[in-house]
């Protein structure tokens, strides 16, 4: 006998200044009942006002709940205004109609996901009093002394894995505490959706540790890692050949596209992109085969094989990937089609 009703965790994005933040609630459906549009009250998300509150949820993608597990399922959803057109913080609505245009030169993107573990006030593994030891040790460390939080990633990695994510691999970073998981390659909407809900199930995980995960780009001041984004980004024509490798970086460095771009790429990314740490200067393009201090980084096999992705740098970890998969499609696509 199948069970009576299901959860359906119904998790939106919210209107959160400036960098968006996670909402999700519970509905119990009939067994076999499809996902229904949903309601919620906008006016406690920073998505309306208290006199016409009512915003819509429209689910647009779902997968099993690993964290319930049966037959339970998570929902994420596009939010909608009452007469059912996109509401303004909506990002979702924006990257359909580009995704669109551009399907036939097959965009596919790879996000590299930072993030970093705090336990109140500091970042896990950091001291009560002062500062753990330099930066050198830790990325892609073993030992208690090294690792911290192991436990935690390797759940949220069994439940992306349970969800039906295109998880691509997980790895501790350079500061105590900080982490990575990568989802895709896949499609700009499929990475999009899946990254949103690969970090709701990164809160949730971290929630049974007591433990809270944050996007923060400069979690610590001063000689520590920011967090990032690394947004890895092929079409069609670049797993195929180089010159579109090249004319991808020269569209992503053209006129005012720099900018455009980096003032899109989260809140606070003048704080990470120093030139330093690994980063290029916010104010300044450039790219290069393994150039780990370059905005665009063509990976040394990409240049030995003669095809294949490149790599931009620049999006902190709190980018919304509906914004950095539209503009990177958006201004590569057209450069291509020159
Ligand atoms: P890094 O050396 O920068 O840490 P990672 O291994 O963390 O690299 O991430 C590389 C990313 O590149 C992965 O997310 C992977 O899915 C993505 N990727 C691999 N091939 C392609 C491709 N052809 N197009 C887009 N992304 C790709
Ligand atoms: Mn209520
Ligand atoms: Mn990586
Ligand atoms: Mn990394
Ligand atoms: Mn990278």
């Amino acid at each position: 006998m199948g069970p009576v009703s299901y959860k359906a965790e119904y998790i939106w994005i919210d209107g959160t200044e400036p960098t968006a933040k996670l909402r999700s609630k519970t509905r119990i459906l009939a067994d076999g009942e499809a996902l229904p549009i949903w309601g919620f009250d906008g006016s406690s998300t920073n998505q309306a006002e208290g006199h016409a509150s009512d915003r819509v949820l429209q689910p647009v993608f779902s997968c099993p709940d690993p964290i319930r597990g049966g037959a339970h399922v998570l929902v994420l959803c596009e939010v909608l205004n009452i007469d059912m057109t996109p509401h303004e913080s909506n990002m979702r609505a924006l990257l359909r109609p580009v995704a669109e245009k551009f399907a036939a030169q097959a965009p596919v993107f790879g996000i590299e996901q930072e993030y970093t573990f705090f336990d109140g006030a500091r970042p896990l593994g950091f001291p009560v009093n002062g500062f753990p030891a330099a930066q050198g040790g830790y990325y892609c460390g073993v030992g208690s002394d090294e690792i911290f939080g192991r436990d935690i990633v390797e759940k949220h990695l069994d439940h992306c894995l349970a969800a039906g994510l295109s998880i691509s691999g997980i790895n501790a970073e350079v500061m105590p505490g900080q982490w990575e998981f990568q989802v895709g390659p896949v499609g700009p909407l499929e990475v999009s959706d899946q990254l949103w809900i690969a970090r709701w199930l990164l809160y949730r995980t971290a929630e049974d540790f007591n433990v809270s995960a944050t996007l923060n780009p400069k979690p610590v001041k001063g000689d520590w890692n920011g967090a990032g984004a690394h947004t890895n980004f092929s079409t069609k024509a670049m797993r195929e050949d180089y010159r579109a490798i090249i004319s991808a970086c020269e569209a992503l460095g053209e006129g005012s596209k720099p900018l455009d771009h980096v003032k899109n790429y989260g809140a606070g990314i003048d704080e990470r992109l120093t030139g330093l740490h690994e980063t290029a200067p916010w104010n300044e393009f450039s790219y290069g085969v393994s150039d780990r201090g370059a905005s665009v980084r063509i990976p040394w096999q990409v240049e030995k094989d003669g095809k294949g992705y490149i790599e931009d740098r620049r999006p902190n970890a709190n980018v919304d990937p509906y914004v950095v998969t539209r503009l990177i499609t958006d201004t590569c696509c057209t450069g291509l089609e020159k």
